[in-house]
């Protein structure tokens, strides 16, 4: 537990001396210098950075540099753990002290922070105010209160934790300690509620951009689900550590056992497995490489793995907050990662049903729709997806992105008018209550029972539309749909009906243009998505020796590997080849205690790859 303080033998206290030293990095990212200089001037601060934007090295570096323990107030045990992990890796004094911990260890990490033998010191909120706990802090001079995931703290947030109230309190008890709150989730009402309920009015705060520029988002038309994930998966990612998120627990499962028949492994994990079980997903997914999880909502908090390479949704997610989350997952690390979702008009009525739920109030249920309505026409939408996030999230952001669907093949646009005034006819002389699959069926002129049931092709309208196929037609509806001018009902049968706002396009008053279905949305075609551009199949080769080494290391340890190295390292370490010692402390991410641990190892696979 307690691992040597390499920072205390001789070195210099200034923090980009430690992040050389001992994180191994070069320079500071964005505001990161600024912050950890207001923390070392002894003043409170607020930090709002979208994930993986760096926030632990915000307190980590300023921990290292002063007299005393740093606590860190964090409410997930399994994201503790992860961060201990590393920071011990690194040669640094971190515990964790949390419920999970055997009772004597608890007490002889009190000691520890008494002897002042703690750097950084992991805490549950419930721990720190439990059993004199603050008393013993007050006898041990703490440095910095860090208080990670602070938007916990906020009602209005979806993951409210009332310890965090009590929060509040730290700032009488200890006002010489400057407290540093951190977050990636907050809106205004949410940051208001951080800086009244924590105290931190004096403190200034510190703003990034939302912006994930590394993941590329991307959506298809859903015609085949599964098999579109299958061909997804082993045409970009045949490799490669991932989540797929699903509505329902029993799609998991079929999922799951569907991705899992290719060989790969696949996870399924949803909130109906008994919480062993979960656990166990959890630690494989951390700890093995390219293992897939096949979830409902339930996965991913606290999940703090930094080379998932990609999120796929085979279901709608029902809105722009929960899609922004959940694929905020990929790519912590800043590699390239896809953001992929197939979706089609079932899922839409599918959701208005969960949506109608009677008991839930009728603002509640208005602000569900609303937000529905709003991340349908981001769905539909042929402007730059990222652009479109970020001005949901109120920021400025540029037109083009360069790396979305919609920049790197841009939708061709066509006057819809007419066929649009044949859905909207169509429609309406079927009744405005069958579904798109049927209607469609009407436009074809198609022959099924039931429209000879319905004596539908006695219509004005049946078989007028067979100049479009099955596939445009369908993509039609959706965009009208995502427009508003059509609506599905609520009781999950997906009965289309007509809107006011359809009027001046039937009345042809108005033109309309829309989106022409795109034929294959692959983006990028290699075998397999690296995490960089190797200028050749030896480096690629090398890559993947080194991510061998790296799992015996971590296996040897029961660590995740990323604990050892990230990839980014090992893609470097590829492209570079270092000989010695020295070259290999050069790398990104590679610190004194790093290179003293695993230089040798990796230096002598390297010069055997190597003739
Ligand atoms: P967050 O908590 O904001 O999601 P992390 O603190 O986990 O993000 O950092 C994300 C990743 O970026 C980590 O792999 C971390 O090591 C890396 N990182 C952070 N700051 C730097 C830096 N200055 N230079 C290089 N890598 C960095
Ligand atoms: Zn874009």
């Amino acid at each position: 537990m307690s691992a040597d303080c390499l920072y205390k033998s001789g070195m210099s206290l200034d923090p980009v001396n430690i992040l050389t030293r001992v994180f191994g990095y070069p320079a500071f990212r964005d505001q990161q210098e600024d912050i950890v200089a207001h923390i070392l001037s002894k003043q409170d601060a607020l930090v709002l950075m979208p994930t993986g934007g760096g926030k632990s090295l915000c307190y980590q570096v300023p921990a290292l540099c002063l007299d005393g323990v740093t606590v860190v107030i964090s409410p997930l045990i399994a994201l503790m753990q992860n961060q201990v992990e590393a920071l011990q890796q690194l040669g640094i004094a971190a515990v964790a002290l949390n419920s999970s911990i055997p009772w004597e260890e608890q007490t002889q990490i009190r000691q520890d922070v008494l002897d002042q033998k703690i750097k950084l010191l992991y805490v549950a909120p419930e721990r720190l105010f439990s059993a004199g706990f603050l008393d013993l802090l007050e006898r041990s001079n703490p440095a910095l209160f860090a208080i990670d995931e602070a938007h916990c703290v906020s009602q209005w947030g979806h993951d409210f934790r009332p310890e965090y109230l009590n929060l509040s309190t730290l700032k009488d008890r200890f006002p010489n300690t400057p407290r540093l709150a951190l977050t990636a989730t907050a809106d205004a009402p949410t940051e208001k509620d951080i800086i009244e309920r924590l105290g931190l009015s004096y403190g200034r705060i510190f703003r990034s951009g939302f912006d994930r520029p590394n993941i590329c988002y991307r959506l298809v038309d859903k015609t085949g689900g599964v098999q579109q994930l299958l061909e997804f998966l082993s045409s970009e990612h045949a490799r490669d550590a991932g989540i797929v998120y699903c509505m329902s627990r029993k799609k998991v499962e079929q999922v799951a056992e569907k991705i899992a028949a290719t060989g790969r492994i696949a996870l399924p994990y949803h909130a109906g497995l008994n919480a062993e079980l979960r656990q166990q997903t959890q630690s494989r997914f951390l700890k093995e490489d390219g293992v897939i999880i096949v979830a409902t909502i339930a996965f991913g908090m606290g999940i703090d793995k930094p080379d998932v390479r990609f999120v796929a949704h085979l279901d709608l997610p029902k809105n722009m907050e929960s899609y922004y989350q959940e694929t905020g997952r990929a790519g912590r690390d800043g590699l390239p990662a896809t953001a992929w979702l197939a979706f089609g008009m079932q899922d839409v009525a599918k959701l208005k049903m969960l949506m109608h739920n009677p008991d839930k109030d009728l603002q509640k249920r208005k602000t569900d729709h609303g937000k529905l309505e709003v991340f349908l026409q981001f769905c539909e939408s042929a402007l730059c997806r990222r652009h479109l996030i970020l001005k949901y999230f109120g920021e400025d952001p540029p037109e083009t992105c360069g790396n979305c669907d919609n920049c790197l093949t841009p939708a061709t646009l066509f006057d819809a008018s007419k066929a649009a005034q044949m859905a909207f006819s169509c429609i309406y002389r079927t009744g405005e209550m069958f579904g798109a699959g049927h209607v469609i069926d009407v436009l074809m002129g198609a022959e099924t029972d039931k429209i000879e049931k319905f004596g539908h092709d006695n219509l004005k309208t049946y078989g007028m539309g067979s100049d479009y196929s099955r596939k445009e037609w369908q993509s039609l509806l959706r965009q009208l749909l995502a427009l508003g001018m059509l609506d599905v009902d609520s009781e999950g049968y997906g009965g289309l009906s007509l809107t006011e706002k359809c009027r001046p396009v039937l009345k042809g008053e108005a033109t309309l243009e829309l989106k022409k279905p795109i034929k294959i949305q692959k983006v990028r075609k290699s075998r397999r998505a690296l995490p960089t551009v190797f200028s050749s199949p030896e480096e690629e080769a090398l890559f993947d020796l080194l991510k061998s080494v790296r799992l015996d290391l971590a296996k040897a340890q029961n660590v995740p590997p990323y604990v050892i190295f990230h990839d980014r390292t090992l893609v470097e370490m590829a492209q570079l080849k270092p000989q010695t010692l020295t070259a290999f402390s050069e790398l990104s991410g590679v610190g004194a205690s790093k290179k003293e641990k695993y230089g040798p190892q990796f230096l002598s696979a390297l010069s055997e790859a190597q003739p």
